[in-house]
């Protein structure tokens, strides 16, 4: 079960600092395969073996400078809405502000674990200024430099021994965890309506172990799944729903606590930053995808050509990774609901695959002797030798090579589709990794 940490505060206590500290290190393990770029918003921390997300909620601000009290207030809702603890950091150096005061009386009426953190603890003469703030009614404070690191490994200690007991959700390992997201109004109530309807025989209830994650068990027509936090998804919260942020944070710990991702697109609207920052968490997280254009029954022309047309849209708007289901369905009418879940069925599938160590190398090592990696620097590259690795989330491959240094981004892809051609791989994110033989 994915934990979740905020970070709140006004503009310039050091919230991105402290955003960037806890998360880099992570960072840059991620980046080495997935490519991503680094986004101030949500990032993932590891301490002591244990991983959770963090999120900057300032981050969504471009100009902090210029961010109003109700911005910021919306802000801390929302991370009490979501988060498991929230860091709500302050400054040493200039002490107490109104705006301070503001977030600290929204955040005393919150029942969710916060943690007072007086950044800008340079040196230790500045600790003396900490007491100031027991005056917040939040407990004590703790003292880190966010700049120069000092403090925050205690810190993060502190923060892991916050987080809620896994009181042990009892889910069936081997059914499928299926998440519907999407940026508001994009039907996804209407699609899990459509799903279970109000019908009691098809669904059953299952108390999370955290305040809003149920899952709701789905077993008729052949489907068999959980689907993640419906509860949350249908109620809505009027606050902070109109927020370009709010799909995005709303959706970190569905993603995190699922399998497969069904992404609802408005086909009467175009692919907007929102979608794309989801689409983002979605495979950041490395989960499977199954893309629903919704609303096609508001689209006036169709014809084969039409779908066509915005199935390629959407795959060159969502490259590089385009190897994914796309449905086009009506959560109104119900057109193609079932292919929605029949899609996201195999898409599990695909997540799950094994393929024997042999056929991988029956099968690729031709066709790579065929088109070896370029030589460089007059060396050649030889692949000798292909393997799956066992037990991951996704399926991943190692290719052992002479000089894996110089195989470059263009062959690994290369590599990545002749796996995909040939094993039904849609909707699921795969890494390749070459090695040293
Ligand atoms: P945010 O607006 O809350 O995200 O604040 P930033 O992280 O952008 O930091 C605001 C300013 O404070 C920047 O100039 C940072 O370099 C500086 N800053 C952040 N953390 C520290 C710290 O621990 N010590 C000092 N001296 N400066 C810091
Ligand atoms: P959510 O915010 O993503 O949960 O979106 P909702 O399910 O609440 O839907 C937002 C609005 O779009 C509602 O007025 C729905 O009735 C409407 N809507 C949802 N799906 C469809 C669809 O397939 N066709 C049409 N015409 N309207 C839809």
């Amino acid at each position: 079960m994915g934990n979740l940490v905020a970070i709140v505060g006004r503009p310039n206590v050091g919230k991105s600092t402290l955003f960037n500290r806890l998360t880099q290190s992570r960072q840059a393990i991620v980046n080495e395969q997935a490519g991503t770029t680094r986004d101030r918003q949500y990032g993932k921390c590891e301490w002591l073996g244990k991983e959770f997300s963090v999120v900057d909620t300032g981050g969504w601000v471009v100009n902090s400078d210029d961010v109003f009290e109700e911005e910021i207030c919306k802000q801390v809702m929302l991370a009490i809405d979501e988060a498991d603890v929230i860091l709500f950091v302050v400054d040493i150096v200039n002490g107490i502000t109104d705006l301070d005061l503001e977030v600290a009386n929204i955040l005393r009426r919150s029942k969710t674990p916060i943690i007072v953190v007086a950044n800008k603890t340079d040196n230790n003469d500045l600790q003396y200024n900490a007491a100031e703030f027991y005056s917040l009614g939040l407990g004590d404070p703790f003292c880190i430099s966010a700049l120069s690191g000092s403090g925050t490994g205690d810190l993060l200690d502190l923060i892991l021994s916050k987080f809620r007991k896994e009181t042990g959700e009892i889910l069936e390992d081997d059914i499928p965890r299926f998440a519907v997201v999407g940026r508001p109004n994009a039907g996804k109530s209407s699609i899990i309506n459509a799903f279970i309807g109000e019908d009691r025989n098809i669904v059953t209830e299952i108390a999370g172990t955290t305040r809003d994650s149920i899952y709701t068990r789905y077993d008729k027509f052949g489907f068999n799944f959980y689907l993640v936090d419906t509860a949350g998804i249908r109620k809505k919260n009027k606050v902070t729903e109109d927020l370009e942020y709010y799909s995005v944070v709303r959706s970190i710990r569905s993603i995190e606590n699922s399998d497969v991702c069904i992404l609802m697109l408005d086909a009467t609207r175009g692919i907007e930053s929102q979608d794309l920052n989801i689409f983002s968490l979605v495979l950041r997280n490395q989960k499977g995808l199954v893309v629903v254009i919704n609303k096609w029954d508001l689209v006036e022309e169709k014809s084969n050509k039409t779908m066509k047309t915005y199935e390629d849209a959407v795959r060159k708007r969502l490259a590089p990774f385009t190897d994914f289901p796309i449905i086009f369905a009506s959560a109104l009418t119900k057109q193609r609901i079932f292919k929605v879940l029949e899609s996201a069925q195999e898409v599990y599938k695909a997540r799950n695959t094994r393929i024997p160590t042999a056929r991988l190398n029956e099968e690729l090592l031709p066709l790579i002797e065929a088109y070896p990696p370029p030589s460089n620097k007059g060396k050649y590259i030889k692949i000798k030798y292909i393997t799956q690795l066992p037990n991951t989330r996704v399926p991943s491959f190692v290719f052992f090579a002479n000089l894996p240094q110089y195989v470059k981004e263009p062959y690994r892809r290369f590599l990545e589709n002749k796996i995909r051609e040939r094993w039904k791989l849609s909707g699921t994110p795969i890494n390749i990794f070459i090695r040293q033989k």
